[in-house]
């Protein structure tokens, strides 16, 4: 199959777009797109301190390299942050690769172990609590220390490897757990207080299996090993529905993402008229909409068990 461009063969067929790519005509859309979705929503200013969200899988991987290039048309300072969760035979192997990654690049790395700051690793809350989600202690944990863990580092922004297949499956399950308020705080990136580090997240217009093809064509180290506490994701089963969506009607994932980025004006409007009060955790001290935190409150609830 010869480029959609050029006369070179083709590497990747873009159905929604109906285009094949030679590996130029690839990487030149893909960096486009990168950089004018920083533009669009003015996401790295120069001399910035980004932390990259690094944790040894495709998209944060591919988001180090990309930032590390986009550095020689833009100075700023790049960091990278990995949580070890303490996932036995999963999480030891991501961090072995962003290792190898940041050394590479010369990118200063950071690592927090869940066992080390919480006392705890995510299998000793599992061993705990075989009924509970894993993810949705997890989720809580790893917001907590990403944020906790950018802001000690001196970051201005925390980068964040969401791609569009994450942002489409994010929204659809914000509508589906009837929850508009969690939708309209993923339409408010920039959060006021000073405790909280503005998450960008630079891939969200790029499909996942783009980031895969980018990082095999670029020679990039992944382990495509996924969680094995993933599959009990509700995620698991929208990404599933909305891959079948997307073979049956191409471009269905960037719809999705479109629509909602339409509907941001709206929400942000109305989060005006609906002031959150950000308060302190009487317990760690880190913004919390109540007395305890999400953070403590799971905590607690952990230890009680
Ligand atoms: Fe944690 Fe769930 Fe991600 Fe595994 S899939 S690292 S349990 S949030
Ligand atoms: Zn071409
Ligand atoms: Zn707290």
């Amino acid at each position: 199959m010869k480029c959609s461009n050029c006369n070179s063969s083709a590497v990747i067929y873009l159905a929604y777009s109906k285009l094949n790519l030679c590996k130029q005509h690839f990487f030149r859309l893909f960096e486009q797109r990168f950089k004018r979705t920083i533009r669009e929503f003015s996401m790295i200013k120069k001399n910035d301190r980004v932390a990259v969200g690094l944790s040894g899988g495709k998209d944060s991987t591919v988001l180090l390299h990309i930032l590390s290039k986009l550095r020689e048309d833009l100075p700023f300072e790049l960091i990278a942050i990995t949580l070890d969760e303490g996932i036995a035979g999963y999480r030891n192997k991501t961090l072995d690769f962003a290792k190898l990654e940041t050394k590479k690049l010369g990118v200063e790395h950071k690592i927090f172990r869940f066992k080390k700051e919480a006392g705890i690793s995510m299998d000793e809350i599992m061993e705990k609590d075989k009924k509970e989600i894993p993810c949705s202690y997890c989720g809580v944990m790893r917001r907590y220390y990403l944020n906790k863990g950018a802001r000690e580092a001196g970051a201005d922004k925390l980068a964040v490897g969401h791609n569009l297949d994450d942002m489409a499956q994010t929204v659809l399950m914000n509508i589906m757990r009837n929850e508009p308020m969690r939708l309209a705080r993923l339409a408010d990136p920039l959060t006021e207080d000073d405790k909280f580090v503005p998450r960008i997240r630079p891939l969200m217009r790029t499909p996942e299996r783009e980031i895969a093809i980018f990082a095999i064509l670029n020679g990039i180290d992944i382990d495509f090993q996924e969680c094995p506490y993933a599959r009990h994701a509700f995620r698991a089963h929208i990404r599933d529905q909305l891959n079948e969506s997307e073979e049956k009607y191409p471009g269905t994932k960037f719809k999705i993402v479109n629509s909602f980025m339409a509907l941001q004006g709206i929400m942000r409007k109305s989060m005006e008229d609906t002031k959150f009060e950000i308060s302190y955790c009487q317990k760690c001290k880190e913004p919390s909409s109540g007395d305890l935190c999400m953070f403590c409150t799971m905590m607690e609830d952990v230890q009680s068990k």
